[in-house]
């Protein structure tokens, strides 16, 4: 993957007026058809905002209208290096970083961060070929255990992951380790028939008859079948627990769907010949 580094931002992005331009060719490639005229007309940019004007009729046209930049009174220049930051950070930025970096407001920060995060959620294109699934606890003590021992510690929340081996992740935030929350998950996310990892938590092993092909780690076997593992999974676990322990320390159960989503867009994006930058660039768009 070719990296995207700070002055390739820089080259492209120098200015507010760069970015919007960026923008406007991105939405308009072919030219504006004029709303008013019903043809591609010639668009001059308005000095005092972020718009563009139709030379024939004088009808606007803002290239931030579906954005996340919409109505934000952020420069687009800091929105971009935002993206630039939230993408190249390896193990990730808190909001707080991105307050220090972009010189904004926590509140400004915080918005910004939440905005970007949005577009990290994953495709909802279904997994396929061999695909590892596991689950895991996130917060408090003993992080990674199964089973919740006292009533002393605080509930820990459930993760489960499904990653295709060679291609990408979908993390999701679920209610609990068992069939219930786990299987729908498969269902959703993993095509029928798809071969399916696992260890042997009990939950996984009606995935036959979902219409799923399943082999399950057995540590107890004589002969090692090295196929039959979960360490895709288990790598993004650890990047997503030393995220947490390194860079946000506590995660609000009520953003952990972002935050692993965040994590798994990293993952999935990994191989790509796109830059991460640009790929999130094609999502500022809003649905
Ligand atoms: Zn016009």
């Amino acid at each position: 993957m070719k990296k995207y580094t700070i002055r390739d931002l820089q080259t492209q992005f120098p200015t507010n007026n760069a970015c919007l331009d960026w923008l406007m060719k991105y939405f308009y490639p072919d030219g504006v058809s004029c709303k008013k005229c019903q043809k591609v007309t010639k668009h001059y940019r308005i000095k005092s905002r972020q718009s563009y004007s139709c030379d024939v009729c004088g009808n606007h046209v803002h290239p931030t209208a579906d954005t996340i930049f919409h109505k934000s009174t952020t420069p687009l220049a800091l929105w971009f290096y935002a993206i630039y930051l939230m993408t190249t950070t390896r193990a990730g930025i808190s909001a707080k970083q991105l307050q220090r970096e972009l010189g904004v407001t926590y509140k400004t920060a915080w918005r910004m961060f939440h905005q970007i995060r949005k577009m990290m959620s994953d495709d909802p294109t279904p997994l396929k070929g061999d695909v590892e699934v596991d689950e895991t606890y996130i917060g408090g003590k003993g992080m990674n255990r199964r089973f919740v021992p006292s009533f002393s510690e605080k509930p820990k929340a459930v993760i489960m992951g499904m990653v295709q081996r060679g291609g990408k992740a979908k993390v999701r935030h679920v209610q609990s380790s068992g069939t219930r929350s786990l299987l729908p998950q498969i269902q959703k996310n993993v095509e029928l028939n798809t071969q399916i990892y696992s260890d042997q938590w009990g939950a996984y092993e009606t995935l036959p008859r979902l219409g799923y092909r399943h082999l399950s780690i057995n540590h107890k076997e004589t002969y090692v079948n090295y196929n039959i593992h979960t360490q895709n999974v288990e790598n993004l676990w650890s990047h997503i627990k030393r995220g947490i322990t390194g860079v946000y320390r506590h995660v609000d159960p009520k953003y952990l769907q972002a935050y692993v989503d965040e994590y798994a867009f990293r993952y999935s994006n990994r191989m790509s010949h796109q830059p991460m930058f640009l790929i999130l660039m094609n999502r500022v768009q809003k649905d």
